[in-house]
């Protein structure tokens, strides 16, 4: 008899509309014979996008680096010192160093995994610029905080809103803080394009310039600015707009999800992300562990019966190999060390999730 073969489990998966809705898009797009520059697809989605989060400017890109990236430039921000945090994915930090700037790391608050707002000051010189924050797993930087020293300072704000679709904060929308903020729209993300991204702005100046700067920086035969090609397809708006109707459930069930793993899981490895304050989306499941030894021992429990979490953040990015100077992180190279995140996305079974807490739980207890 044929062994039965396991299926792997992976962080996450990517959630797909009943392809029957999709094929409905593509019959409009064949109607309508417009592929690409700013379709009536795109422009369908940038409006539901702008009511959703309740933003006055907003652009569709085809990913959140490049959102990033345009975000810096749309500030007229092509050099000098940008301080970020050093527990995010590698795209905060590429994004800063492919605009010519130099990442200034200010270590995180080890509660909220986001910068650590009350050390910024003193990584402040008059060469920065900007503070580009993480809001680390849909949890929110201390926007007041934040907001007082850029002002203090006359510093721009940049919100890396990768984690934070859906969350709101002081109910508002947690994209909406900041000069600018973006989105990523990747498949691994919870609301998603297959590749895409946004990026929102308050001032009517900034958005006509991220309007110029997204498809190449010229009006017909007149070349105002250096610009760059940003720009998403009809095909993937359609997949956005597919995926868009189903947000209310997807967002059901990964409460859920985070609910069961919550009663599951030993508490002691269980990340609090709930705050009076704040509406959370369920992003990422992340858990932290007492060390690295055992975190790795759990993990080869769990890859030994085809699960795979990931080690969200890690490295810590201040330790990148292609940096200049390493600046000491102690927070976030420990935390960075010690933190999983677990599979979580629509589709992930009530067993699975089970299992997956039984196998950590074991590991954790011996
Ligand atoms: C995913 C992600 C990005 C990059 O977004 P892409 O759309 O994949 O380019 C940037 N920052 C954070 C924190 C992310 O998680």
């Amino acid at each position: 008899m044929k062994k039965l073969h396991k299926k792997s489990i992976y962080v996450t998966k990517s959630f797909l509309p009943p392809i029957k809705e999709y094929q409905e898009y593509l019959s409009k797009i064949w109607h309508a014979d417009k592929i690409t520059n700013q379709g009536p697809l795109i422009k369908e989605l940038e409006s539901k996008l702008c009511t959703y989060i309740g933003a006055d400017y907003l652009h569709i890109v085809n990913n959140g680096t490049i959102a990033l990236q345009l975000a810096l430039n749309a500030l007229g921000i092509t050099e000098g010192e940008i301080i970020t945090t050093p527990f995010s994915y590698v795209a905060t930090t590429s994004a800063i160093l492919w605009e010519r700037c130099k990442p200034v790391y200010v270590d995180i608050d080890s509660k909220t995994l986001c910068i650590d707002a009350s050390k910024i000051e003193a990584a402040i010189t008059e060469n920065t610029r900007a503070i580009l924050a993480v809001h680390v797993f849909g949890v929110p930087c201390d926007v007041e905080k934040i907001e007082e020293i850029a002002n203090k300072y006359g510093l721009k704000v940049i919100y890396d809103g990768a984690h934070a679709f859906g969350v709101t904060y002081k109910n508002k929308s947690l994209l909406s803080y900041g000069d600018v903020s973006i989105c990523s729209f990747h498949a691994t993300k919870l609301f998603h394009m297959v590749e895409g991204g946004c990026v929102i702005a308050k001032d009517s100046f900034i958005d006509e310039k991220l309007e110029l700067i997204k498809r190449f920086g010229h009006h017909g035969d007149e070349h105002c600015i250096l610009g760059i090609n940003a720009k998403a397809s009809e095909f993937h708006a359609a997949m956005g707009l597919c995926n868009f109707k189903y947000l209310k459930n997807i967002f059901k069930i990964r409460k859920k999800i985070s609910e069961l793993y919550d009663d599951e899981l030993n508490e002691s490895i269980c990340i609090p992300q709930t705050d009076k304050d704040t509406e959370i989306n369920y992003s990422y499941y992340p858990v932290l562990f007492d060390k690295e030894d055992r975190l790795l021992k759990i993990l080869n429990a769990l890859n030994k019966e085809s699960i795979y979490p990931r080690r969200y953040f890690y490295p810590s990015l201040n330790l990148l190999p292609y940096l200049n100077d390493k600046k000491k992180c102690p927070i976030s190279e420990d935390i960075s060390k010690r933190i999983l995140c677990l599979p979580l996305y629509v589709g992930l079974k009530e067993d699975d999730i089970k299992n997956i807490c039984r196998i950590i739980n074991n590991a954790y207890e011996n």
